[in-house]
């Protein structure tokens, strides 16, 4: 009757368990620099290539020469050698289609030369993959027909190996074009968009007189997950289907206490992290922070800013390793936004600023920020691009799972606004009035304790409730879900940087050539686009009610859902500067569209009928077999001449939810059945403002049931077991 015996040897288990030890060759190695990027290929670091090669190599990077063949000849031949030399037996271009996720394809090495077998990997098939396209996401640009789909090497990303247990693969970072050459994939637009900033950003720090010759976007992404025995986790179907768990009843105990955030690591965590770090470590992806977050069960690992494009890749494979080595420690990652209903999701905080090739960080305000007139028009021009853009940007990072974050008190709302801090809001302001700022003279902390090493303030404090906030030398992308792949928003938000930087520079070029000095143009141009963004800078808390109600006031958009979110993609006049970029043709943001919805369509259908299954399966046998036994108890005692009063009433409770719960299963049934699969647009918007009520309606019902059923009776692993046995 009941799965008394199967729960109750699973938390056995999962208590039990033994703490992974990994006998690394490298584990007593001091230093992490001795083997850090070990498996990343260098060209600059290859005997095989030679000085000339190199530089040459080095132009192609930073986009002044084309790679000739010969070149890439040479580069092949070293990789091999490299490769091979570490036990590697295959490669693959690996790409970011639109699924969200990465995909490989692996060759072998082997190859006949005169029927003898060799190790052989050219310059072709270093430049060029041809997977077949059909079987992506492409959101109707191609019929099968013309199938055919190239991948392409991308030379700025690092080539690198990937360890199996029983076997290393060399991966190459590549884009992925269909056969007339659009992007089916999320690094091309990335890298137009990087193009795109460069050229605006170098343009605009000429105009003003200095040397720089590139600018590029730099980023640091914090992603957060979660970790659960997997034991529980292949015990929950709609972990494994969904990501998610559809209900489950609150503990009492969650996060209230605030006890998990930064608190001690538990060992068996520790030991994954530490095992997660040595494989990000061998593969050049710089970790560097990592701690407890705030729901239990919950952590984030940061690591040091790159440049966006090896940043997004580097995440990619980051999430991809977090998941593997969870695995080996018997534990499950959870990437998913929102994997528990009442604490906090995950989300992926995107750092991000523009750095020239002198090393300089556009957005560092130095000493006296309000007499650094570059960095307040960098500061200004982002504001007014996060002004025109937000319909956009919120777009690129809508998604089903960030659908349950945004606006639900633990992460910003779905209302892009910019947080500048007390500091620079302040000087903006006597921009704005014509009045000179006077910064306060003593910035130091006092904490009234001698004993402490002194504190500087910072010029900015932290704003947990915005959306994209300046950090004191960056802006942060708060609301960017934690599974998404960054290399989007990060393409949304270069492209509108540099379409105001774009058209910033023109009127630079007007007023310093008609005599205006630079200082003074920096000035003017800072004060248009200060006054012109002022509605989206807010440094209130986002989290309130009264903010959505100003933010309306202020004519802010407020796209709620998903479903809303994308329809962004099919307004002319919200994406045109995509276009005008050149980041995204036409038919690439038709494609985007069409794939998104269908994306969202989907995973919300599996969620449903996850659900289902789930309530069929689990919920009302367990609530049926709990008034089994109290109908036998009520008879039994009445036998005896007895008045089973509480059981009577508890009986009627559950009957009472348990019909409410069968009703509502019945008709989200007939929803689903009755949706038109012709207009996914439509279908995604009846999910959005229907469907999801009744799924949540049944989730309320699953869990009061769970309330009631005793323990010995349920059948699934509660949020106890997820989210505190380890
Ligand atoms: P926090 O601001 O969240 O307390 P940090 O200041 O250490 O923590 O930075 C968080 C993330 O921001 C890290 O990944 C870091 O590399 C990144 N970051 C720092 N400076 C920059 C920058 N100039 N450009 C992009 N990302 C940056
Ligand atoms: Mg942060």
């Amino acid at each position: 009757m009941s799965d008394l015996s199967t729960r109750t040897s699973l938390k056995r288990d999962a208590i039990n368990r033994q703490i992974r030890s990994v006998d690394f060759p490298e584990k007593n190695l001091a230093k992490v620099s001795e083997y850090y990027g070990d498996n990343v290929f260098d060209p600059m670091r290859s005997d095989l290539i030679t000085a000339e090669v190199k530089k040459i190599l080095k132009d192609v990077s930073l986009g002044t020469k084309y790679l000739e063949r010969e070149h890439a000849e040479i580069v092949a031949k070293a990789v091999t050698e490299w490769a091979i030399s570490r036990g590697a037996t295959h490669f693959c271009h690996w790409f970011q289609p639109l699924t969200g996720a990465s995909a490989e394809k692996h060759d072998a090495f082997l190859s006949f030369k005169d029927g003898l077998p060799v190790d052989k990997f050219n310059a072709s098939q270093l430049m060029q993959g041809e997977p077949d396209a059909s079987s992506f996401p492409n959101g109707g640009t191609r019929s099968t027909f013309e199938a055919r789909g190239y991948t392409s090497w991308d030379m700025t990303s690092p080539l690198f190996l990937v360890e199996g247990v029983n076997g290393k693969t060399l991966c190459v970072p590549t884009a992925f074009v269909s056969y007339h050459g659009d992007a089916l994939d999320i690094k091309t637009p990335l890298l137009r968009s990087v193009e795109s900033i460069n050229t605006h950003t170098t343009k605009f720090l000429n105009l003003i007189g200095e040397k720089s010759t590139s600018v590029m976007a730099t980023c640091g992404a914090e992603q957060e997950y979660f970790l659960v025995d997997k034991l529980f986790y292949f015990s929950r179907p709609d972990l494994v289907m969904t990501g998610r768990t559809l209900f489950g009843k609150s503990s009492a105990k969650h996060q209230q206490l605030d006890d998990h955030y930064f608190g001690a690591i538990p060992e068996r965590v520790k030991s994954f992290m530490d095992e997660l770090n040595f494989e990000l470590h061998r593969l050049g992806i710089p970790a560097k922070t990592q701690h407890n977050e705030v729901a239990p069960g919950q952590y984030e690992i940061a690591p040091i800013f790159e440049d966006v494009n090896i940043s997004a890749d580097h995440n990619q494979l980051m999430m991809a390793i977090i998941k593997n080595v969870a695995n080996r420690h018997d534990l499950v990652a959870l990437l998913h936004e929102k994997p528990f209903a009442g604490i906090n999701g995950s989300g992926k905080h995107v750092n991000w600023s523009l750095s020239d090739n002198l090393g300089t960080n556009l957005l560092e305000p130095g000493k006296e920020p309000h007499a650094n007139h570059r960095f307040l028009a960098i500061v200004a021009i982002i504001c007014e691009a996060v002004k025109r853009s937000a319909p956009s940007l919120r777009m690129a990072i809508s998604g089903h799972g960030n659908d349950h974050r945004l606006g639900a008190n633990e992460a910003p709302p779905s209302i892009i606004s910019v947080y500048l801090g007390d500091t620079i809001q302040k000087i903006f302001e006597s921009i704005m009035n014509n009045q000179t700022f006077t910064p306060d003279i003593d910035n130091s902390l006092d904490m009234g304790a001698n004993q402490l090493a002194g504190l500087l303030k910072d010029n900015s404090d932290r704003n947990r409730t915005s959306p994209f906030a300046f950090t004191g030398n960056k802006f942060e992308f708060r609301a960017v879900g934690s599974s998404q792949a960054i290399g989007f928003p990060l393409t949304i938000l270069n492209g509108a940087v540099a379409s105001v930087l774009k058209e910033s520079n023109k009127i630079l070029e007007k007023e310093i050539s008609g005599g205006k000095g630079i200082e003074e143009a920096l000035f003017d141009l800072s004060k248009k686009w200060i006054i012109s963004s002022k509605q989206t800078v807010f440094n209130g808390d986002n989290y309130s009610d009264d903010w959505v109600q100003e933010a309306k006031s202020r004519g802010l958009p407020n796209l709620r859902t998903t479903s809303d979110a994308l329809d962004i993609l099919g307004s002319k006049k919200e994406v045109n500067f995509l276009e005008d970029m050149g980041i995204y043709s036409p038919i690439e943001l038709e494609m985007r569209q069409n794939v998104l919805v269908e994306r969202y369509n989907t995973c919300r259908e599996i969620e449903f009928e996850t659900l289902l299954g789930l309530v069929f399966e689990h919920v009302i046998p367990s609530a049926v077999n709990y008034k089994e036994v109290l109908s036998t108890l009520i008879l039994n005692e009445r036998e005896i001449g007895m008045e089973p009063l509480v059981e009577t009433e508890i009986l009627a409770d559950i009957s009472d939810v348990l019909s409410s719960l069968y009703s509502s299963a019945k008709s989200l049934k007939k929803e689903i059945e009755g949706l038109n699969h012709d207009d996914p647009s439509e279908v995604s918007k009846v999910i959005a403002n229907d469907l999801m009520g009744i799924s949540e309606e049944i989730a309320d019902h699953c869990n009061s049931i769970e309330g009631f059923v005793p323990d010995s009776l349920w059948t699934l692993p509660k949020y106890f077991d997820l989210l505190f046995i380890k």
